[in-house]
């Protein structure tokens, strides 16, 4: 068992995090990722791209890669759910990264150089940037245009978490009688929650986990397409979550999210919102990880008012 002690504005919190390591990172550490490599990668010209581990390369080989993507500056930096896309000028293509759940940036050289899959060097001021993945089960691929790279991410993905129109989501929850959290977490369905922020949303929502995805009312449903934002948010202002030694940002320093969260990794801790002790236990459709709730504030059997359509 991992316990991790985070201090924010002098508070010292304690957490759990033993469990539940998989499907990290989340939209908010990828959007933390984005925001740290705009300045440093926007308008630079890749000097080398250097590939040190071709099994992550999906498409090409590494030398194709690197052909393809070396000498091209970069126009923007962008997130598609948990998608990195380097968009590369003068017709150049787009470099697509998912870290997927070891993955990470670095602007800073990293502390496990053994882990190091891709370097790019540009002529800026922060002359190398290195992709490293522990578990390599990111994915590197070079595509040659936008519409393709659209073409790819539909075929796995729903609309992006931050994006999705109240109307989408009602119309998506309405075609599955699977539990709320892992339709919240099918990436198909809507792009960029895992594990930790569907813990803190359907509790944000007093939604019971277990809930039929087509059984929420539209009180719940407002209040989940509220919920959904808000906390993605607030994690990305917080820098994404850290809790092992997974997740960092590109400077190699820790998300601070989970130092004032709600549930994730808080079993056994009061609920914040009526003070009984907040569940840790596993729910259908999961494979295993934690599922975090408070059995009072999302209860599994609403009161009918609340549930009508
Ligand atoms: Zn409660």
């Amino acid at each position: 068992m991992v316990m991790i002690v985070s201090s924010l504005r002098g508070k010292l919190l304690l957490g759990d995090f033993s469990e539940g390591t998989s499907h990290m990172p989340e939209l908010p550490e990828v959007e933390t990722m984005v925001r740290g490599l705009r300045p440093a990668l926007g308008g630079m010209t890749l000097r080398e791209v250097e590939v040190l581990d071709e099994f992550l390369l999906v498409g090409h080989t590494a030398r194709e890669f690197e052909r393809l993507s070396q000498g091209a500056k970069v126009d923007r930096v962008d997130r598609r759910g948990k998608w990195v896309v380097i968009a590369l000028g003068d017709r150049r293509g787009l470099i697509v990264i998912q870290p997927r759940m070891t993955g990470g940036f670095w602007l800073v050289p990293p502390d496990r150089p053994e882990h190091i899959r891709l370097i790019l060097r540009t002529d800026g001021p922060r002359e190398s940037i290195w992709f490293c993945d522990n578990r390599r089960l990111g994915k590197i691929a070079w595509y040659p245009s936008p519409e393709e790279a659209e073409e790819a991410f539909a075929r796995s993905h729903g609309p992006d978490a931050l994006e999705i129109s109240r109307q989408e989501l009602s119309a998506r929850l309405e075609r599955t009688s699977r539990g709320i959290k892992p339709t919240l977490m099918d990436q198909k369905v809507l792009a960029g929650i895992g594990n930790i922020y569907a813990d803190e949303i359907l509790f944000r929502s007093r939604i019971h986990p277990s809930r039929p995805a087509s059984k929420l009312s539209n009180a719940e449903i407002d209040r989940l397409h509220a919920a959904i934002p808000a906390v993605l948010a607030e994690a990305i202002a917080a820098e994404g979550s850290s809790f092992d030694a997974g997740y960092r940002t590109v400077l190699g320093l820790e998300g601070g999210f989970l130092a004032g969260n709600a549930m994730y990794g808080r079993g056994g801790q009061p609920c914040p919102n009526c003070g009984d002790p907040i569940e840790k236990t596993k729910i259908a459709g999961l494979s295993g990880r934690p599922t975090h709730f408070c059995a009072r504030c999302q209860p599994l059997n609403p009161p009918r008012r609340t549930n009508k359509r």
